[in-house]
This record gives C-alpha cells, structure tokens and sequence, in this order.
C-alpha cells in the first residue's frame, strides 16, 4: 500500500478549476517531484493533501486512513508536513521558539529537546542561531528553520513547496543535499520544484502537471532524459 494516495483529485477555485482529476502514489522512503509550469496546480495539489484547500471531488489516503474531509491540524498530528512556498515562520520569535511550536501536540520535554537537536544536526547555522528572532535570519536560514519546523513533529511525509526558491545557488545545493539526508534518515518527501534539473536528481520518481493535469509520469531518471521533459523543464532544445 502506497503511503500516500491521490485518487482522482479535483480542486476549483470559484469557476477556477486548478485540479482537473490528479492521481498519484508515494510509497514509503521516496522521493517524489512534481514538476510543471506556473501555474499548472503543484501548489494546489500539496495544499488540497494537507487539508488548506478541500477537493471537489476525489479521495486522499494517507495508507489506510483517508484525509479527504479532515482539518489541516489533524493531518498534521497524522503525520503530513507540509513547508508552504515562501516560508512562513514566525518572525518575532527565536530560532528555537519556532521550531518549538512545530512540535504543538509532544509534551515530553526531552523528546522535544532530542528533536531539536536532530534539527540542529541538520541546519548547524540555525543552531548558532538559536536565540535570534527568525525574522532577521537570511532568506536561505529561513527556508532552512521552514523545514526545521515541519520535522519537529516528525512526519511520516514531508511536503516541500518549492525549498529553493530565491536561494543562492550554493544554498540550493545545500537544500537538496539536506532534503537527501532526511531522505536517507527515512523521510518520505513530496517535492515541488522549480528547478527541474535538481528535482530529478535527488528523486526516485516523478510526476508532470500541465494546467491541472498529470502528463507524464515515471522513474526520474526517465523523466530527465525524455525529450518533452528537456524541452519544457530543462532548458534544452
Ligand atoms: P506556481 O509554480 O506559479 O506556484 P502552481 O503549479 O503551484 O504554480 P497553483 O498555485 O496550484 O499552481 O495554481 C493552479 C491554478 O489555480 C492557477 O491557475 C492559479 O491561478 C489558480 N489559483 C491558485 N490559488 C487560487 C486562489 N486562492 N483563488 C483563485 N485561483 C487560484
């Protein structure tokens, strides 16, 4: 059984159909991309999986237990992280007081001290930062304390919306080597990319959306080299 499920999806905005019949599996330990254009419903399709958006119609099943119609707190304590696009972390409070509140449903205080630390194993710079208001980290440390955050209720699928975006490239390298790591750890992640050439790297499988559709799909490796693919996402002719 895949650990996560999409069957048939559909999501509208008011007469906006973003999600026109998306299915999709990711078994347990992948790494799965979504590759696609603006606009073509990667975001949609992560938010409609954590519960920000409800489906019209379809059904998503996180293994036995389907998620369609419940809140996004909920699928959070299920076991779904989901780090938005554009990092939204707390910019008044510290490093670690963001980090603190992603672990909003743990009480033991040693377990949440041993996350943090596994965060901070991680994200070094985020530990010699600890104490700074997380608005006053860089756009990099943020995206890092972004993702530091989802895991501190480590989640059995991570739901990563575009981690390199506005990152320099030293910094993109260092995400995806991050985002391999946790892989490695036995984090199931679901990546939305921009950058296709990356994405397909560090991903097992991958799908392809076009304007609320699922196009093309398969092994990444596959993907990389079909010519639609080069063409589209990755710059060649
Ligand atoms: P991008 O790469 O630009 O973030 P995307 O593939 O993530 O794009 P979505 O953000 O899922 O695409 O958007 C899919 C479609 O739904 C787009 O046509 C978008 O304009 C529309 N859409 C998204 N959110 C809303 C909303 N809140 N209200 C109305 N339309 C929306």
């Amino acid at each position: 059984m895949p650990l996560l499920e999409l069957q048939r999806v559909h999501v509208h905005y008011g007469p906006i159909q973003a999600l026109k019949g998306i299915s999709l599996t990711v078994e347990s330990g992948e790494i799965v991309t979504l590759l696609g254009a603006n606009g073509a419903g990667k975001t949609s399709t992560l938010r409609a999986i954590s519960g920000l958006v409800r489906p019209s119609a379809g059904r998503i099943l996180l293994q036995d237990v389907d998620l369609t119609h419940r809140k996004p707190h909920e699928i959070v304590a299920l076991g779904v992280g989901h780090v938005p696009e554009g990092r939204r972390i707390f910019p008044r409070l510290s490093v670690e007081e963001n980090l603190r509140l992603g672990a909003f449903t743990v009480r033991d205080r040693a377990e949440i001290a041993r996350r943090q630390e596994y965060v901070f194993s991680l994200f070094p710079r985020l530990a010699e930062r600890r104490h700074q208001a997380g608005g006053t980290l860089s756009g990099g440390e943020q995206q890092m304390l972004a993702i530091g955050r989802a895991l501190m209720m480590q989640p059995r699928i991570l739901l990563l919306d575009e981690p390199s975006m506005g990152l320099a490239p030293v910094l993109v390298e260092s995400i995806f080597e991050v985002i391999q790591r946790l892989n490695r750890d036995g984090t199931t992640i679901l990546l939305v990319e921009q950058n296709a050439r990356m994405a397909l790297e560090v991903a097992h499988r991958g799908y392809v959306l076009e304007t609320g559709r699922i196009v093309l799909s398969g092994p990444a490796a596959e993907l990389a080299a079909d010519p639609r693919v080069q063409a589209a996402y990755l710059g060649a002719a």
